[in-house]
């Protein structure tokens, strides 16, 4: 196994911050990341997988521990009769064409998801009244202790939210599909592609939502737009003009802008609204929101 250091992880995210990675592996079979895991246990390393990156903000000063990157067979994507049988780091867009191009349907809403299988199941990614707990049957999850199989109730998925730990690899994950014509896809994945456009950033450097929507009649978005938060800026970090629950990397922007604005963006929907938002966005290193009222 190849163990690459000191790798920038602001490569592999899509807002294009976060420092090194104390090491870096790419398994690509299941064999390959148990061995990767093995070696970092004897080493005592924290693990951490890293999908395409577009749910992530990783610490300026990098994380210590391994970073893996599921690549081939990990990666791939393919039809078994009415299923989608996928790697954890195989992107959405992959299984996406794959379905279509096979008559099934059901995935058309990760079409508006740009990350992979595996980092769907972490945060049970959703959109448009889906989400993977809807059509996962089961997940191959790695760790130090072996591999196991498990369905959508051992997985914990609830609202944008898993019961995995760093350290559980989502190696390869079954989808439930059903026959639809493939011209009747095509139509739903351009209209949520043109919803999309319509209300959110789509061509900037982003993480997707920054917070949760918590329980309140207006969305976070909608919050922090009444806080007077678009286009307001930290550094290289300035909050959506388009959509003010996403960030953009305006230029040059470090994690840290981002947390801070974060903090300013808690911070005002707890004074103007009682809300105390949860943040969606995952931290990766030591990165972490001050408490409120501090
Ligand atoms: C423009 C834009 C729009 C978005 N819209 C949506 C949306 O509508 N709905 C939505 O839910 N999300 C949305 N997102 C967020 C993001 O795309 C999803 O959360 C996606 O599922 C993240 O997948 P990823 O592979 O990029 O994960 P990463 O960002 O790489 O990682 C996210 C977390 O998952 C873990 N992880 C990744 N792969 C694995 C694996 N194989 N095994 C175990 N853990 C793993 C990581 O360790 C990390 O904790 C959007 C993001 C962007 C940039």
């Amino acid at each position: 196994m190849k163990v690459e250091e000191g790798v920038a992880l602001s490569r592999f995210t899509t807002i294009g911050t976060g420092g090194p990675a104390t090491a870096f592996a790419r398994p690509e079979t299941v064999e390959a990341l148990e061995e990767a895991l093995a070696w970092a246990r004897e080493r005592q390393l924290a693990v951490a997988t890293i999908g395409l990156g577009s749910n992530l903000l990783v610490a300026d000063g990098g994380f210590d521990g391994l970073v893996l990157k599921l690549g081939g067979e990990l990666a791939a994507a393919e039809i078994e009769g009415e299923r989608l049988v996928a790697g954890g780091g195989a992107a959405n867009a992959v299984c996406l064409h794959r379905a279509r191009a096979a008559g099934l349907g059901g995935f058309e809403f990760a079409c508006a998801i740009p990350g992979t299988v595996g980092g769907g199941v972490w945060m049970n990614a959703g959109a448009y009244g889906s989400d993977w707990a809807a059509i996962l049957e089961r997940a191959l999850v790695v760790d130090g202790h072996g591999a196991h199989w498990l369905g959508p109730e051992e997985l914990g998925l609830t609202y944008r939210r898993s019961a995995l730990r760093h350290g559980q690899v989502v190696a390869r994950a079954e989808f439930r599909l059903e026959p639809r014509p493939e011209q009747e896809i095509k139509a739903k994945v351009s209209e949520l592609q043109a919803l999309r456009k319509a209300a959110q950033p789509t061509n900037k450097r982003t993480f997707g939502s920054v917070f949760k929507n918590p329980e309140h009649e207006l969305s976070a978005g909608r919050m922090l737009e009444a806080c007077g938060l678009r286009g307001h800026q930290i550094g290289g970090a300035q909050i959506s003009l388009r959509h003010a629950n996403f960030i953009e990397n305006a230029g040059e922007a470090r994690s840290a802008d981002a947390i801070a604005l974060m903090a300013e963006a808690r911070r005002r929907a707890l004074e103007q609204f009682g809300v105390e938002l949860e943040h969606e966005v995952e931290f990766l290193g030591p990165l972490e929101l001050p408490p409120l009222g501090a």
